[in-house]
């Protein structure tokens, strides 16, 4: 995740990099440390002496917060804390960010006795270790990382056992595929061809299946990514039809006439090549942009999940 030389100015070098993220034990606290979107989540396991100590923990961190401009979020849980952090523009800055809110968190925790261990129920007596779950990272003990397990399984099989209204469910797609489709044709209009408006439509058609449709189940994702392709095939088909249409209006041609005839036009002119390109094109564009979220919430919809011990 970083290079060595920055690793090893990282909370001492005691981190270990996983190239996903950093994980390990700093001056006796379990410390994992994610990348995501410009940002770190710096999670420390914490397991307090007594309440009283949590209430001044979180003065402290509101505190911090106020001092240390990259610093989001502070979020303390029953035995974590996390920290968001800005991440800095130029590399070489960002030992120092990380450390410059990290360190006095830390010897907080020190001075007041804090120990470390489960982030989950903060036993320091288990053998603890690192899982990804998810993506994220925490340090539990194994009987908190059972706990996991199983909650994920039902839920699991809670989300597998939802159905949705097909027949509404795609009603709420197509309604909500038209807003893609209309962003797609403004776009257009403007001399583009719109990936972004073409995730837009997908977006907006699973939302709209969700609405409608009650859950957005396999099914649903599948049904509305069909949606959207057809969307976006005549969403490109009215933008070519518009332009027809500008060029022909002046020879008595209506919109509808221009619409229907737009493949004997389009032969006319020699142009039935560079329709079914952009086409393709448009295509291309709305997959790389709407991928991660059709991954996503397949991904959801089905409840799957990953479990796994770091080493
Ligand atoms: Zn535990």
């Amino acid at each position: 995740m970083f290079k060595e030389k920055l690793r090893t100015q990282i909370l001492g070098g005691c981190l270990q990099d996983y190239k996903n993220h950093l994980s390990g034990l700093y001056k006796g606290f379990y410390i994992t440390l994610d990348g995501l979107q410009g940002q770190y989540l710096v999670k420390i396991s914490i397991n307090p002496a007594n309440d009283a100590d949590m209430a001044t923990l979180i003065s402290f961190l509101d505190n911090h917060k106020l001092n240390q401009k990259k610093l989001i979020n502070a979020v303390t849980g029953s035995h974590s804390i996390s920290l968001t952090i800005k991440m800095p523009s130029l590399g070489k800055n960002i030992p120092d960010t990380i450390n410059s809110i990290v360190d006095p968190v830390i010897d907080y925790l020190i001075s007041y006795t804090f120990t470390s261990g489960c982030s989950e129920c903060g036993s320091t007596m288990d053998q603890i270790d690192c899982f990804e779950i998810n993506g994220g990272h925490y340090f539990l003990c194994n009987t908190c990382k059972d706990k996991i397990h199983a909650s994920l399984q039902t839920s699991q099989q809670e989300i597998r056992s939802k159905k949705s209204s097909l027949v509404a469910g795609l009603v709420g797609a197509f309604l909500g595929s038209l807003i893609g489709a209309a962003l797609w044709i403004l776009i257009y209009k403007l001399g583009y061809i719109a990936g972004i408006a073409g995730a837009v439509t997908a977006i907006c058609a699973m939302k709209g299946y969700t609405i409608l449709g009650g859950h957005l189940d396999k099914k649903g994702v599948i049904g509305s990514v069909i949606i959207m392709f057809i969307a976006i095939f005549f969403a490109n088909k009215m933008s070519w039809s518009w332009d027809a249409y500008s060029a022909l209006k002046d020879y008595g041609w209506t919109f509808t006439d221009v619409y229907k005839e737009l493949g004997y036009i389009l032969e006319e002119t020699d142009l039935v090549g560079s329709y079914y390109g952009e086409l393709v094109i448009g295509y291309i564009l709305t997959i790389a942009c709407s991928a991660r979220s059709i991954i996503n919430a397949f991904r959801q919809s089905t409840g799957s999940y990953s479990i796994k011990k770091v080493n």
